[in-house]
């Protein structure tokens, strides 16, 4: 395994994704059987009286469909030291934390060497095709990746996110140089233990350098426009640390420090360089390429709840391409992107049959002889290959790292197919639904919304830094809040257009009929004083959470307390609107 992962064979790698992806029906059929075989000694499958059966038919008949709830106590006794097989046949060894900003806070979720393997494997091919068209040389490239603590559990499991169980995991590296996927920062950085000087260090890093800097990279692309409003405020500091060859007394950490120093010989002419770029720049608008002559690309997740932030991402980058990385989650990967000329708004995923077996849940109302599903009691799952172009899924994984039947609680949108495999849109989260009456608004709803408002907002020359909504059910009736931050100060007659705007921006019919009749209240528009979002990440990383999966919580429900009052603590201004 060792070598494989540190040879690369790009045409290899592709010709295996195009036989694998061209018999998806076969290679699902046989990866049930293999994780049903590796894990047949499981307790939770033990109970549920496969009896060694290993088909599909049988598979549905007897596992029911489950969300993390139910696999709750079970992750549970494995943390707390059960090392009996309870999920899986060999006992888990490390626990992932997801992000937990849908639910406010962290899930526990099982990480073994299979999904080591496989994240390795979506890597590899996304890069294989990536590559093809963007090739690389041998250079390095700008990542904003934060490793955040790992702890043990009670049991004395260690656990982390799932970005850190990759990062700490001994093969990653090897396989990350392999993909050319080399990063400017030293170790000392991504494992800093506090995230502002990581960052600093991680620019003082890409700008040292620069000529080298092939791609710039984060997890998720929210990472990589915080990364450059931060240089924005930072630049001067970073020039006077190069032109000096001093780290800042900023950077406090002893191991981050001396890591850093290390690199940092004076260099009056760099300084001078970057100085005169950044002073020449309007607006830091195409500051990528400025600063990363050689890049070719920024690379991260820019899809689902990161498309607001392309508009920002594209003006620093100028006419440097985006392009979207894959789909995966900390429970376990999903699908590639292998068209990564496509922009991100158009990005898709083909899904991997060998790495799990999937199902999918029609979400699509009146299909023949079905009832609506969203909120079905029963919902019948389709597979892989029987998934039609077009209709929109709510996607179920089966994988090695002992989940069966597991609702992840995304919803996709079938674009395509590569082969037999199908190409999936994501849509939204599931759960993220604003609901009073009959209205059925899904994150996706919002971010149109939003976007259509901050139309109105431009005419101002202000934008969205960021948002999210939320129910008032303590008035009657209830009604959407939405909560914007602002990147200036608008005048009371836009923002009040703008807050009329949003609420005739949410086109489901339920929700429109409801407002008619109002049967929900006037939508509210509540401005956020600058950096409020920045105070819900560090909270969210106060969490255990780390900066590389962070995801602003596009809806934050009544049990998502601590958020709601930092929002409701910065409230500066507040509409209700008057469109209906
Ligand atoms: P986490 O809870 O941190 O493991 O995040 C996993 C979730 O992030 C997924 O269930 C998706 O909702 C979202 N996600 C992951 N990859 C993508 C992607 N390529 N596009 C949109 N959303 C994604």
């Amino acid at each position: 395994m060792l070598e494989k992962m540190a040879d690369f064979n790009q045409e290899k790698v592709i010709e295996e994704f195009e036989a694998t992806t061209k018999a998806a029906e076969r290679v699902q059929i046989d990866t049930l059987k293999k994780i049903l075989e590796e894990n047949g000694s499981a307790e939770y499958l033990q109970n549920l009286g496969l009896n060694g059966r290993t088909d599909p038919e049988s598979f549905k008949n007897c596992v029911p469909l489950v969300t993390h709830k139910e696999l709750e106590p079970y992750i549970r006794r494995i943390a707390d030291g059960d090392s009996s097989p309870i999920l899986t046949g060999k006992p888990i060894t490390t626990i992932s934390l997801s992000s937990g900003t849908t639910q406010g806070k962290p899930k526990f979720v099982p990480f073994n060497d299979e999904l080591m393997d496989s994240t390795m494997q979506i890597y590899r091919t996304s890069f294989a095709f990536r590559n093809k068209e963007f090739p690389l040389g041998n250079g390095k490239s700008l990542q904003f990746v934060y490793s955040s603590k790992q702890f043990k559990t009670k049991g004395g499991l260690p656990a982390g996110t799932a970005t850190t169980n990759l990062f700490r995991n001994s093969q990653f590296k090897m396989s990350m140089k392999a993909i050319k996927s080399q990063p400017c920062s030293p170790d000392e950085v991504i494992f800093g233990p506090d995230f502002p000087q990581s960052l600093y260090c991680h620019l003082l890093c890409g700008l040292i350098f620069r000529d080298e800097v092939e791609f710039i990279f984060s997890t998720f692309a929210h990472s990589i426009m915080h990364a450059f409003k931060t240089f924005e405020l930072v630049w001067e500091e970073l020039c006077t640390d190069i032109r000096e060859g001093v780290l800042s007394s900023r950077v406090t950490d002893p191991s981050v420090r001396t890591a850093v120093s290390k690199l940092l010989k004076p260099n009056p002419e760099l300084a001078d360089l970057i100085s005169n770029k950044c002073s020449g720049l309007s607006n830091w608008y195409r500051l990528v390429p400025e600063l990363f002559p050689n890049a070719k690309y920024i690379y991260g997740i820019m899809t689902g709840s990161m498309e607001p932030y392309l508009k920002k991402l594209r003006h620093y980058a100028g006419e440097l391409p985006l392009l979207s990385a894959d789909y995966g989650a900390s429970e376990g990967w999903i699908g590639a992107n292998v068209n990564p000329k496509l922009p991100p708004e158009l990005a898709t995923f083909a899904i991997l049959p060998n790495i799990g077996f999937f199902e999918f849940i029609p979400l699509r109302e009146n299909i023949e002889d079905q009832e609506p599903n969203f909120l079905c009691m029963e919902p019948k799952p389709v597979g892989l290959t029987e998934v039609k172009i077009g209709e929109d899924y709510e996607i179920i994984v089966t994988n090695f790292a002992g989940l069966y039947r597991y609702r992840l609680g995304d919803v996709v949108r079938v674009m395509g197919f590569h082969n037999s495999t199908p190409e999936l849109k994501f849509v939204c989260r599931s759960n993220l639904l604003l609901n009073i009456n009959i209205d059925k608004t899904t994150e996706k709803d919002l971010q149109l919304a939003v976007e259509e408002a901050g139309k109105v907002l431009g005419e101002e020359k202000v934008e969205v830094v960021d948002f999210t909504s939320h129910v008032e059910s303590s008035t009657e009736p209830g009604h959407y809040v939405v909560f914007l931050e602002i990147s200036g100060e608008a005048s009371e007659e836009v923002l009040k257009e703008c807050c009329n705007c949003l609420d005739r921006s949410f086109l489901d019919a339920g929700y429109v009929s409801s407002r008619k009749v109002k049967a929900i209240g006037a939508l509210e528009l509540r401005v956020v004083r600058r950096g409020t979002f920045q105070k819900i990440l560090y909270h969210y990383l106060g969490l255990g959470g780390a900066v590389s999966q962070f995801k602003t919580p596009r809806c934050v429900g009544p049990t998502n307390n601590l958020v709601l009052q930092i929002l409701c603590g910065n409230v500066v201004k507040s509409y209700f609107s008057v469109a209906f």
